[in-house]
């Protein structure tokens, strides 16, 4: 279902008062990132390239369509076709926010998943994050390699680059941002502590019931069409131990046999 459009005019101020949030909850480097608003179905108000992201002011924003052709004054971010791949493939998406947020980064280049459903909170913000393949930022190599999972999730994790959010609204772009470098920080204090263990399966599809995100998210749907929550992954597979939970569970159903 698609909502209204919000106006342009707090569009441009919704922006910078995020972008400058984004900063000073240091969730990027003053240069970091972009952000934008689908003020209507052809015309994007974005962050310019190059700029600080806590001094930026509404009229700063600059406006394209939604091939990425400038409508006004200002340069968008070359990193724009990420947010436009979004909005072209998903009708009902009207903010994108790409960051650099440092615990969910680290988490990853430690090796660890950021999938992993740890917190419960997760599920009802996002409900999954999937984790892509590195590419070269600021190349045609990012829209392209991210299309399929801008198709089938609303929070991203771009190896050794950043995130990115959708939103029905620029504050729930903000919060699905906020919630991944939330989880991906108590995960990466667990492990220093001896370990993070994840919320079993059965737990959490009992969650994704109650948080009522089956009939919203491709990946619930149809989640072989979907490309793998972590890049090692050769399919759409849940970990090993959820697996074998469910094995057991399959045979305790079954009387034991
Ligand atoms: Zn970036």
């Amino acid at each position: 279902m698609q909502g209204s459009f919000v106006d342009e005019h707090s569009a441009r101020l919704d922006l910078a008062r995020t972008a400058r949030e984004i900063w000073q909850r240091g969730l990027g480097a003053a240069g970091d990132g972009n952000l934008s608003v689908r003020v209507s179905a052809g015309r994007i108000i974005a962050t310019p390239g190059s700029c600080h992201k806590g001094r930026l002011e509404g009229r700063d924003m600059v406006a394209v369509d939604l091939d990425g052709r400038s409508r006004g004054r200002g340069r968008p971010s070359s990193e724009l076709q990420l947010h436009l791949a979004a909005y072209r493939q998903r009708p009902e998406i009207r903010a994108v926010i790409h960051a650099h947020p440092p615990m969910a980064l680290a988490l990853n280049l430690a090796g660890g998943r950021v999938s992993e459903v740890v917190v419960s909170e997760v599920i009802f913000a996002f409900g999954q994050v999937a984790t892509a393949p590195y590419t070269t930022p600021t190349t045609s190599d990012v829209p392209e390699t991210l299309a399929p999972y801008l198709a089938c999730y609303d929070a991203i994790l771009m190896e050794r680059h950043g995130s990115i959010t959708l939103g029905t609204t620029l504050e729930q772009a903000f919060i699905r941002l906020d919630a991944l470098e939330h989880s991906a920080r108590i995960a990466s204090f667990a492990r220093l502590m001896g370990g993070a263990s994840q919320i079993p399966s059965p737990e959490v599809e009992r969650l994704y019931a109650v948080a009522g995100v089956d009939s919203q998210l491709p990946y619930r749907q149809d989640a072989s069409s979907c490309p793998p929550l972590e890049p090692g992954d050769s399919a759409q597979q849940a970990p090993l131990e959820d697996r074998l939970i469910e094995a057991v569970l399959a045979r305790l159903r079954g009387g034991g046999r």
